[in-house]
């Protein structure tokens, strides 16, 4: 059976029950909900109680044993700061503009607990203590949110930010330094009151398309360490994505501590088990475009179960897409993907 159980223990390493199914989740999937039922995140949102419900219910349609609380709302965060959305036709919201200006040093101005006084964290976090409320005993229920590097982007400016790794390393670190303990300000309740199993976090600008492997050595990982180690050290499991190819930073993402590293369809999962095998649990790497959204239930079922045949064996793998799914995908796309699981 695909139960909450399997999940944590393919992220304990240990090699699944002969049950004769490879533990499989949706990954994310919050603009896909969203986009479905022709909503709006602000409008969505904006009842705590009708978000919950949304997600919980497509959660158990797809029999999904992870539900991603904030999936598609990570830049609530960024924008609880001082930044203000701009909303996206299909995709999540996107920040308008850097909230730095000039200099990191305009971060002394920002005080991480003003995020206590944005009313969209506020109900981002009551979403997840209904939703766990309501699934918490069967379901691993996570939040998600931007990892430091990334969120560091959104508030710095993304290619400012990359320039600076190069130039002005020191405004890095301060908005790296900054973008940690917001993460910390944001979760600590939801963990205080043990709301949710799971924090997910998501590095899209530490890709390998965007950053080296040595600028996420010299930037992104102290920071990955420190943020996983509290979240871990709080009682809940940590969910590292990062998009894009990380083909050359496996070993640096198997030092982050993370529980499990979701990776990308660029990243060959052989080469992933070699190096994160015994160490980290995998989880992917079904293409999102070719087969969610290009693809049939048919060519979702046999990429699943090539993914499932290159990195199930011994454990420690689970089967989900390879990035967040795209909005518009077929609903019998990701149920093939479910049901592959099983065969
Ligand atoms: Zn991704």
């Amino acid at each position: 059976m695909n139960t909450k159980q399997s999940i944590i223990d393919a992220f304990k390493l240990k090699t699944p029950e002969t049950s004769g199914c490879v533990p499989v989740t949706i990954f994310g999937g919050g603009v896909w909900m969203v986009r479905r039922l022709k909503r709006e995140f602000d409008e969505l949102l904006d009842d705590p109680q009708d978000y919950a419900r949304l997600i919980v219910d497509a959660t158990k349609e797809l029999e999904s044993p992870i539900v991603y609380v904030g999936s598609g709302y990570g830049n609530y965060l960024p924008a609880a700061l001082g930044g203000t959305l701009k909303p996206h036709e299909l995709g999540p919201p996107e920040m308008r503009a850097p909230i730095i200006k000039g200099s990191a040093d305009e971060l002394d101005a920002l005080d991480v607990e003003m995020i206590e006084n944005d009313p969209w964290i506020a109900k981002l976090r009551e979403a997840a203590r209904l939703v766990s409320n309501e699934i918490g005993k069967t379901h691993i229920v996570a939040t998600t949110a931007y990892a430091p590097f990334t969120l560091a982007g959104q508030i710095y400016g993304v290619e400012e930010l990359m320039r600076a790794t190069m130039r002005k390393p020191a405004e890095v670190e301060k908005t790296l330094q900054f973008t940690t303990q917001v993460l910390k300000q944001f979760y600590r309740p939801l963990l205080q009151e043990k709301a949710i199993t799971m924090a997910c976090l998501a590095d899209p600008t530490a890709s390998g398309d965007l950053i080296s492997a040595r600028t996420f050595k010299n930037f992104g990982l102290a920071y990955l360490q420190e943020i996983i180690g509290w979240l871990k050290s709080q009682g809940v499991f940590t969910w590292l994505h990062i998009c894009g190819d990380t083909a050359d930073r496996l070993e640096l993402i198997a030092q982050t501590g993370a529980d499990c590293f979701s990776l990308d369809y660029k990243v060959n999962l052989v080469k992933a088990k070699e190096v994160l095998g015994g160490k980290t649990c995998i989880a992917g790497n079904v293409d999102p475009v070719k087969y969610f959204f290009n693809g049939t239930p048919d060519s979702v079922a046999e990429a699943s179960r090539k993914c499932i045949a290159e990195a199930a064996g011994g454990g420690g793998f689970i089967l989900t897409s390879g990035c967040d799914l795209p909005p518009t995908v077929k609903l019998e796309n990701i149920q093939a993907m479910m049901k592959a699981a099983c065969l």
